[in-house]
C-alpha cells in the first residue's frame, strides 16, 4: 500500500491542539487520492487516549486509523518509515530531519522528506530536496 506519515506535535497539531491546516490539507489530499496515512509521534503511548481525542476534534478520525499511531517515545522514527515503507514524511523536529537524511538509502528511491516550521506567523511546508515552501 502506498503510505504517507505525518508526525502530530507542532506538524499536525500547535502545541495548544489546534489544526496546523496547510499539513492537514495536505493530509486530506493524499488520502483523497488514495493513500494510506499513518502517524508516527515521539509522545509516550500512555498519552495515547489524549492524543485520540486531540486528533477526533479535529476531524481526523475521518482519514486515519486513530488506533494505529506508532509511538516512538523519543526513539527513533526511522524503523517505522522503513516497516511501512512510507513514501514521504512530514516532521518539525531538525533532528529527525537529519536522521532520516542521513538514513534515507533504507527508504524507498521516491522517498520524500517534508519539514513544517513556523515562520513570518505561519506553519510553512519545506521540501527539505529543494528549498520550497507550500502555502
Ligand atoms: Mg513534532
Amino acid at each position: 500500500m502506498k503510505t504517507i506519515a505525518f508526525d502530530i506535535d507542532k506538524t499536525l497539531l500547535t502545541l495548544t491542539g489546534y489544526p496546523i491546516n496547510n499539513v492537514l490539507n495536505m493530509l486530506i489530499r493524499y488520502k483523497k487520492h488514495g493513500y494510506n496515512i499513518i502517524l508516527i509521534t515521539a509522545r509516550f503511548p500512555h498519552f495515547h487516549n489524549l492524543t485520540k481525542r486531540q486528533l477526533q476534534s479535529i476531524g481526523l478520525d475521518k482519514y486515519v486509523d486513530l488506533d494505529e499511531i506508532y509511538y516512538t517515545s523519543g526513539g527513533t522514527k526511522m524503523k517505522h518509515l522503513i516497516n511501512n515503507n512510507v513514501l514521504a514524511f512530514f516532521d518539525d523536529l531538525q533532528d529527525n530531519i537529519i536522521d532520516i537524511i542521513k538514513n534515507q538509502h533504507l527508504l524507498p528511491p521516491e522517498f520524500k522528506l517534508y519539514q513544517v516550521l513556523y515562520k513570518d506567523g505561519d506553519y510553512k511546508i519545506y521540501d527539505t530536496k529543494k528549498t520550497f515552501v507550500y502555502n
